[in-house]
């Protein structure tokens, strides 16, 4: 068995490299590559520089058993890849008239004029075979150098992950034949990694073939569990009934499933109906819920009441209660909920208030301090919070933070988590 790196990502670019473009190709190879059971060991990103990138490919092609490198394939100047890989390999460019031929009849398709520029695309290091670029002009290739293979991509995402789900991940997934990888994303909300560490910690040691990350985010952890490397049959079921009973309805998904759109399940499947009245979150808590297909079935109005007399035109609350409490504050919050829920007929109404800063603070009102609750009929749960972090930061967790009282409410849960 070869005692070479799986698979590094070379990323050509003075874009990437002086924060003009945020790279998305790591994200993409490395969950792919994932999904075949092979791993990404290493990812580089060097600029424009013939030499740089050459000596690079030479360096990494003796430690690694697939290079995939991407960018720098068009017809300027400045797209060095292809003759870098040529030095890197120490073998010298030659030109395909075949390849000549399909870009020439791709310009002549799409009604381009071609320029004698776009020559340089139909020269690969000696070899090499061209990839077809189904989405650009831009030909990759593959080549091969002792027992490793570089796959060369066009940089622009749309082209490059075109050509790796079609030509190159076959090709990395026949080289390994590994098994698929047994993983699962468990999404936690509500549950503080204190808790969860411990909890995690116990279980790894009675399930010696599994990994867990756990990845914090603004209101929950996701726990990435995941096999060890080619272990088919690691306990994943067994650890998945101790998990959930241990953490309940605070696992609120696996996979990508969204918390808006688990809530939305749960209305929907009971025909509840919800309506949302939002102040300093400004119409936020809106966008998230109706950014699940579908959320018309349950989601009546959101209304974004910004002044003192938006709340009360378009809410009811009282006058009495905004000089009295102020607009942050909790009798304003029920008021909020109550208003929305009453005006639209909706089963839950939901309500949130606060300042986000930075400026409007306080001594006793200070920055942070949010106000987000529910209404039914019958009842009401408001709940105060100081929320660290810029005004963007308050704002998402505030809209977490209702999401979760919702969810805790919809799951009938007695405790109302503080996470
Ligand atoms: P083209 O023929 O489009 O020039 P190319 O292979 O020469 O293809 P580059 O010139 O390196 O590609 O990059 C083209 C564009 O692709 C960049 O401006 C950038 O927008 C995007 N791009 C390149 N690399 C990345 C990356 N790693 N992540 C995200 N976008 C990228």
């Amino acid at each position: 068995m070869s005692n070479k790196n799986d698979v590094e990502l070379i990323l050509v670019g003075n874009e990437l490299l002086r924060g003009d473009r945020k790279d998305s190709h790591l994200e993409y190879l490395g969950q792919r590559l994932l999904e075949i059971g092979v791993r990404l060991d290493h990812a580089h990103v060097v600029g424009d520089e013939r030499e740089r990138i050459a000596s690079l490919i030479a360096a990494r092609v003796a430690l690694s058993r697939v290079l995939v490198v991407a960018g720098g394939l068009g017809p300027t100047h400045d797209d060095v890849t292809r003759d870098a890989v040529a030095d890197g390999l120490g073998v010298p460019l030659e030109f395909d008239e075949n390849e000549w031929a399909n870009i020439q009849a791709m310009f002549v398709r799409c009604g381009w004029k071609i320029s004698e520029s776009n020559r340089r695309q139909a020269f690969f290091p000696m070899g090499a075979v061209p990839v077809s670029n189904p989405r650009g002009t831009a030909p990759g290739f593959v080549v091969t150098s002792g027992d490793s293979m570089i796959a060369v991509l066009p940089g622009p995402p749309r082209e490059f992950r075109a050509m790796l789900d079609g030509d190159i991940l076959p090709q990395i997934r026949a080289l390994f034949e590994r098994p698929p990888l047994v993983q699962q994303t468990y999404r936690t909300v509500g549950v503080g990694e204190s808790k969860l560490t411990p909890l995690i910690e116990s279980l790894l040691a009675r399930f010696q073939d599994l990994t867990v990350a756990s990845l914090p985010h603004v209101a929950g952890v996701d726990l990435l569990v995941r096999a060890k490397r080619n272990v088919q049959t690691a306990g994943l079921d067994d650890f998945d009934l101790e998990l959930r009973s241990a953490l309940g309805h605070r696992i609120y998904a696996t996979g990508d499933t969204s918390l808006e759109a688990v809530i939305g399940g749960l209305l929907a499947k009971r025909g509840d109906t919800l309506a949302v009245a939002e102040s300093l979150t400004g119409g936020l808590l809106g966008k998230r819920l109706t950014d699940v297909s579908g959320s018309s079935q349950y989601l009546l109005a959101d209304v974004v009441a910004y002044s003192n007399e938006s709340k009360t035109k378009f809410l009811g609350v009282k006058e009495k209660t905004l000089v009295g409490h102020g607009a942050v504050s909790k009798p304003v919050c029920q008021e909020m909920a109550d208003g929305i829920r009453v005006a639209t007929g909706a089963t839950y109404g939901i309500a949130t208030t606060g300042i986000a800063g930075p400026t409007g603070g306080t001594d006793e009102k200070p920055v942070g301090l949010c106000y987000y609750g529910l209404s039914w009929a019958g009842g009401g749960d408001v709940h105060k919070r100081i929320f660290p972090g810029e005004r963007d930061a308050v704002r998402q967790r505030v809209v977490w933070a209702s999401l979760f009282l919702l969810y805790e409410r919809l799951c009938g849960s007695l405790c109302q988590g503080r996470g």
